[in-house]
């Protein structure tokens, strides 16, 4: 018999384990693939971008109208105080554009090899290739039923993540748990992902990023939901930080609507004023020259062939039409959006387990006692830059106080 069991080895099961480790002695944590945390290796393009330096109103205020619920976890362990862990873990961190925090030897694997340390000097038991398969409660114990064991415990956590990106453990199944013990579960959305578009003109843009793009949906209802960062165009759609972060909010559209017209600004936030402004600059220069400082140049092409310009005039002799014509383009690019590749590349899920179920100062389930949720599967998602892995540091290591 255990006292906790943990089920996941992600940032927010190994967490939960060790903040359970205060208080309990025997502990086990339950991995169904053969190595532990393995979506946090992968996080951050292998170096792990593990929080950011904002303080906790503006911090929750990037996670919308669920943000809130986070209040008591990040109260409880703040990005300070995963700095500090880490620290104390072994893992130096830094902050190279004053804003999100890497481990120095940006490394994820740092931080893994630290956390396994932490697990080894508390004597937590982890075991992997133990699917989950079958969980319930008899007599306030819980049975936990593996695909070769079944483990009895009389606290557990899950910390199974969400949707997205199947190969690195994120089957689900943590949501079925959840609806058998008589939670419900948020329609579950893949967000976060590269986005594909109909316009064809992108493949030839591949080799290039835009730096401060900014996108938002061109429907008037919906003309709020915008993001802005850099952007990269793939053969069939766009990516990069801003295509992620825009997926994220756009992801429920889908629902309604089979493609989203969108509107880009590729010339870093310039109105058309500034634009023209930036034609003056260089009035006998040709357009291609001018558009060059600001545009890469594959892109600069692909538009002015949209609209039928010849790159090499200036500016000033195009006919009024052809000059309006000229600013629309690069200051609202027109493109459509058709879909994406659903959870196969979401980086996080939208949706999870109802926030109105579970205790935000504990992480308790409100329906069934000593039942603890920690991470992604809950009904929380923040955008690029550290927060979701803050939120599961910070859920973790609150479920691990237990009651
Ligand atoms: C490619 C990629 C890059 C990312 N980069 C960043 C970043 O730089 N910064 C950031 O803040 N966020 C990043 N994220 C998001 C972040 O990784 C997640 O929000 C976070 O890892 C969620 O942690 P978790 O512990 O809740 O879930 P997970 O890390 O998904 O862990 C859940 C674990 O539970 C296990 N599990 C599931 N079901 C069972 C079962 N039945 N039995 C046993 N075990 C089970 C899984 O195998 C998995 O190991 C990234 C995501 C991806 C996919």
């Amino acid at each position: 018999m255990y006292d906790v069991v943990v089920i996941g080895s992600g940032a927010a099961g190994l967490m939960g384990g060790i903040s359970a480790s205060k208080h309990k002695k025997k502990i086990l944590i339950l991995e169904q693939l053969d190595e532990i945390a393995m979506k946090l290796k992968a996080t951050g393009g292998g170096r792990c971008n593990l929080t950011n330096t904002l303080s906790l109103e503006p911090f929750m205020e990037k996670f919308g109208k669920n943000g809130r619920f986070m209040r008591d976890a990040l109260v409880a362990f703040s990005s300070k105080d995963l700095q500090d862990f880490m620290k104390s873990i072994g893992v130096e961190t830094h902050a190279p554009d004053g804003f999100r925090i890497f481990p120095t030897t940006h490394k994820s694997s740092t931080i893994i090899d630290g956390l396994k340390n932490k697990l080894t000097l508390e004597n937590i038991e982890v075991l992997c290739g133990q699917k989950v398969v079958n969980v319930f409660k008899e007599n306030d114990i819980f049975h936990i039923k593996t695909e070769q064991n079944e483990f009895l415990a009389k606290y557990l956590i899950v910390a199974t993540g969400g949707f997205g990106y199947k190969n690195l453990g994120a089957t689900g199944d943590g949501y079925e748990v959840a609806k058998s013990f008589g939670h419900s579960v948020n329609k579950l959305y893949p967000a976060m992902m590269p986005l594909l578009v109909k316009d064809d003109w992108v493949v030839n843009c591949t080799a290039d990023t835009i730096a401060k793009a900014t996108i938002s949906v061109d429907i008037k209802k919906y003309n709020k939901l915008k993001a802005t960062g850099d952007l990269i165009f793939s053969k069939n759609g766009i990516r990069g930080p801003v295509v992620l972060d825009f997926a994220r909010e756009i992801t429920p559209l889908f629902d309604t609507l089979n493609e989203i017209p969108i509107v880009v600004n590729l010339v870093k936030n310039r109105d058309e004023n500034d634009l023209i402004e930036h034609f003056k600059i260089n009035k006998k220069a040709i357009i291609m020259d001018s558009l060059l400082q600001i545009i890469p140049k594959s892109v600069a092409l692909e538009l002015l062939k949209i609209i039928n310009i010849d790159p090499n005039l200036t500016y000033f002799s195009l006919s009024g039409e052809d000059k309006s014509r000229v600013l629309k383009i690069f200051t609202k690019t027109p493109m459509t959006i058709s879909g994406s590749d659903g959870f196969k590349l979401a980086m996080i899920t939208r949706g999870g387990v109802n926030l109105k179920e579970i205790d935000p100062s504990s992480m308790e389930s409100k329906i069934i006692k000593n039942l603890y949720f920690a991470g992604e599967i809950i009904d929380i998602d923040g955008p690029c830059g550290g927060y979701n892995l803050q939120w599961a540091f910070s859920s973790g290591f609150l479920a691990g106080n237990l009651k």
